[in-house]
């Protein structure tokens, strides 16, 4: 294990992926009974597919929604929330869409893939926070379907949330990089920018990743492992 220690940094900067909820229950993407190895995107997580049928598309995140809903945060979500509590430069990014860093009481500043939480009407360019399951009414007062805000495949990232990240990634003194594979651009490449800044770079994953070599501490394990013994 290597000697870095959470209380040594001011501006430290969490940048998690879906292995930092994989404890929790939540399936990551490409693992072993990841959810688009049961269900093709184009059918249910791409725009195409929503203006096509919404309703099917909204049954599947209805899904979503329910199987997160029953899962809970984990510790390493807890070590996250509480390092925040203690040292408040404490950042978090996400490529999560579930929620858990804020249920677990984390103030996120970037989501970065959007979130399963939130619903939007492009006509009417309104966003608003949406906790139902199922998610109701599907459609807004306008007349159309309320589109879950997250990014789909082939969606653009929202650049004022980028640039939140890329910010706080300027900023910061550790850059802590959590179950991410490292492979969907354009959020893969977001922790160079600490990289270049010369913050000290911490990965950790339970495997290698293509983007491992930036990382100066590659820390190998579960999560809320390997997080629990840097945060002693
Ligand atoms: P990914 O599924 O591509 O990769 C997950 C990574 O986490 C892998 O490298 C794996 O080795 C690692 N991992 C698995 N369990 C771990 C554990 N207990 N501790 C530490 N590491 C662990 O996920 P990604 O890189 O986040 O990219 C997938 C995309 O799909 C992202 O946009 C992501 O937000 C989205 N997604 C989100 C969720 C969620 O919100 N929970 C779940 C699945 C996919």
């Amino acid at each position: 294990m290597s000697r870095i220690r959470f209380s040594d940094f001011e501006r430290i900067v969490f940048f998690t992926g879906a292995g930092m909820s994989a404890e929790s229950g939540i399936p990551t993407y490409r693992g072993k009974g990841g959810i688009w190895a049961e269900y093709d995107y184009e059918d249910y997580a791409c725009q195409r597919a929503f203006d096509r049928d919404p309703e099917r598309v909204w049954d599947f995140h209805d899904r979503r929604r329910a199987a997160v809903r029953a899962c809970e945060p984990n510790d390493g979500h807890r070590v996250v929330t509480a390092v925040q509590e203690r040292r408040p430069g404490t950042l978090v990014v996400t490529q999560n869409i579930d929620g858990m860093h804020q249920r677990a009481g984390a103030a996120v500043t970037a989501e970065l893939h959007g979130s399963l939480w939130r619903v939007r009407c492009d006509a009417d360019e309104i966003v608003r926070d949406d906790d139902t399951v199922p998610m109701t009414p599907r459609k807004c007062s306008c007349g159309g379907y309320w589109r879950p805000d997250i990014v789909w495949f082939e969606d653009s990232l929202d650049h004022r949330v980028v640039c939140r990240a890329r910010e706080a990634l300027e900023a910061c003194d550790l850059l802590v990089s959590i179950g991410t594979s490292a492979v969907v651009y354009p959020a893969a490449e977001l922790p160079r920018i600490a990289v270049q800044r010369g913050a000290v770079t911490v990965e950790i994953n339970l495997e290698d990743t293509p983007l491992s070599h930036l990382y100066q501490h590659r820390l190998r394990g579960k999560a809320s492992d390997v997080l629990a013994e840097l945060n002693r």
